[in-house]
């Protein structure tokens, strides 16, 4: 029997690993799929407590600094290697308010460990294009991000705690107390799997937000800089001669394969920093981020199951504050210790987050090979949500009727592998009757409707009660016993009012014996706060 089971040997799967097995916790074992985007694996390993052209210090990195440069060093010494790279960055103006706001972080104390000199144009102490001046930052480096993962990776194999293979969640069985997998059993199953947590169904309901980067190791014959170099964009010195280039950093793409364009990018920045020319590609790599909507990890046990949790959403400060959040996560795991609100998955609750609450109740009603509707499919994560639950072999069918829609949703479908499931109809819902074959009457699982208007949108076309009412009355009678229809509707822009009335008396209306309805009231001011509706039909 094993203590843990990990899915995911990225750099946050990695370091936790090795913490509870250094805690005495022998019998973990984690999988991965080596998938040559995961994050971990494209990561430079860049540490800059300092960033973006307001030079913003990075939430409690007085904090997550220290732990990281010690953690490095007892991992270090473990493995006679080195880790983490002290190295000073110079950081180049590009416009006069950078030099501004320098002047003004400069008076506050709370940045003075992190701020170095400032230096006049042509005054760098490497010949970088420093035309408009800059300043050193201090306490920067980088992680070996790679020769962590593959020093742990060792670690891990030798002590029998390493299986090379993808994890399908659904192939998964759970007893009273223990899951089973293949032909292991664990008591505890942790989920690190980056940016392909958005397609497994456990915890795909939590707002992920993956972006996509890029990172070029260059290769120069003329030069190769000392310090790190940041416009913005940043240069890299790893081990001579080669240095490393990035990022860059998308919501939207088409595929993982190396763009020529994130490549010029890339170039053109390390030109334009450095002014030299003689510099070839020696890789270029593609990653996804798994960031998340609100910028913080993803740290707790899964509601319905206290024995499966998640330790994910690092995005791209994950060299600095993972050494934090690892021993702060076992602390959890091994001693029950609370966990911090502002990581905890349990900050997503109903009354901050019922979109969220109204995507976990539809993961959990939906196996594979079931069918979903989305009645309301906006810019596609619910209608992602229902294709990644089902799967390739279920069905999604997905109504709106603005061709943005249609448009983000394709985009995002595609962009994680989720298309061929799903129909996206260019179509009023209140006229789902008319495509939705008759014998789907009943077979439905799931029902989706996020009222309002198109996020993103000019906040024009939003849904209306009478038209509302129809879909919902319709959509009904395609729910199979034990199905359930989720409503998330908004009382806040014109006509969300009547809209959640009518909604209201609709539910109100209908037979008790055969609908159990639940309302929840998201907030304590009903002007604003939005409701969830709960419609599930009795499975007879
Ligand atoms: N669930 C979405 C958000 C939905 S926003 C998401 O996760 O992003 C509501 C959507 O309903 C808008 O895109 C709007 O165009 C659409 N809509 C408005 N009236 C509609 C109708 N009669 N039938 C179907 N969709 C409609």
């Amino acid at each position: 029997m094993l203590d843990y089971l990990i899915v995911g040997q990225g750099l946050a799967g990695s370091l936790l690993a090795w913490e509870l097995m250094e805690r005495g916790k022998k019998r973990v074992l984690v999988v991965d799929n080596e998938d040559p985007h995961a994050a971990s694996r494209v990561a430079a390993g860049l540490i800059n407590p300092v960033t973006g052209q307001r030079l913003v210090k990075t939430q409690s990195v007085d904090i997550f600094l220290p732990v990281a440069v010690s953690y490095y060093e007892q991992l270090e010494a473990a493995f006679n290697c080195r880790f983490y790279h002290s190295k000073p960055l110079l950081r180049l103006f590009r416009t006069d308010s950078e030099l501004e706001r320098y002047k003004e972080r400069r008076r506050d104390p709370e940045y003075s460990s992190y701020l170095g000199e400032m230096f006049m144009p042509g005054m760098a102490d490497e010949p970088v294009n420093d035309e408009n001046g800059g300043f050193v930052q201090l306490q920067t480096g980088y992680v070996d991000v790679s020769l962590l993962l593959e020093k742990i990776g060792l670690y891990l194999v030798e002590n029998d705690a390493y299986l090379s293979s993808g994890f399908d969640t659904r192939t998964v069985s759970w007893s009273e107390s223990a899951l089973s997998w293949n032909q292991y059993n664990a008591r505890h199953l942790i989920f690190c799997d980056g940016a392909s947590a958005v397609v497994n169904p456990v915890f795909a309901w939590l707002p992920f937000q993956p972006a996509k980067g890029d990172v070029l190791t260059l290769k120069s014959s003329e030069y190769v800089p000392n310090n790190i170099i940041s416009d913005g964009h940043w240069v890299l010195p790893v081990e001579k001669p080669h240095c490393k280039v990035g990022a860059t950093f998308h919501w939207q793409w088409q595929s993982l394969q190396p763009q020529e364009n994130d490549r010029q990018e890339l170039l053109d920045a390390y030109r334009r920093i450095t002014n030299d020319e003689a510099a070839n590609v020696a890789d270029h790599a593609t990653g996804i981020r798994s960031t998340t909507k609100d910028k913080y990890a993803f740290l707790g046990r899964h509601p319905d199951n206290p024995n499966i949790s998640i330790f994910n959403g690092f995005g791209s400060k994950g060299g600095l504050t993972l050494p934090f959040y690892v021993q702060h996560y076992t602390k959890h795991l091994l001693e029950d210790a609370m966990l911090l609100d502002n990581v905890n998955i349990n900050r997503f609750d109903v009354t901050n987050s019922p979109v969220t609450v109204a995507r976990r109740i539809m993961a959990k009603h939906l196996e594979p090979d079931d069918i979903a509707i989305d009645a309301t499919m906006g810019n596609g994560y619910d209608t992602l949500l229902l294709a990644s639950c089902v799967g390739s072999r279920g069905a999604v069918l997905s109504f709106d009727i603005q061709d943005e829609a249609l448009e983000n949703t394709e985009q995002l479908l595609t962009q994680f592998g989720q298309r061929e499931q799903v129909q996206l109809i260019k179509l009023g819902h209140e006229q789902m009757s008319d495509v939705i074959p008759e014998e789907l009457k009943q077979t439905v699982s799931v029902i989706s409707f996020n009222l309002g208007y198109l996020p993103g949108s000019d906040k024009k076309t939003v849904t209306h009660a009478p038209t509302t009412m129809i879909a919902m009355t319709k959509a009904l009678n395609y729910l199979r016993p034990g199905g359930v229809m989720v409503v998330v509707g908004y009382p806040g822009h014109d006509g969300g009012r009547e809209e959640l009335d009518a909604v209201r008396a609709f539910s109100q209306k209908l037979p008790s014996e055969i609908f159990g309805v639940k309302r929840f009231v998201c907030g304590t001011d009903l002007d604003t706060a939005p409701q969830l509706y709960l419609f599930r039909l009795s499975a007879r």
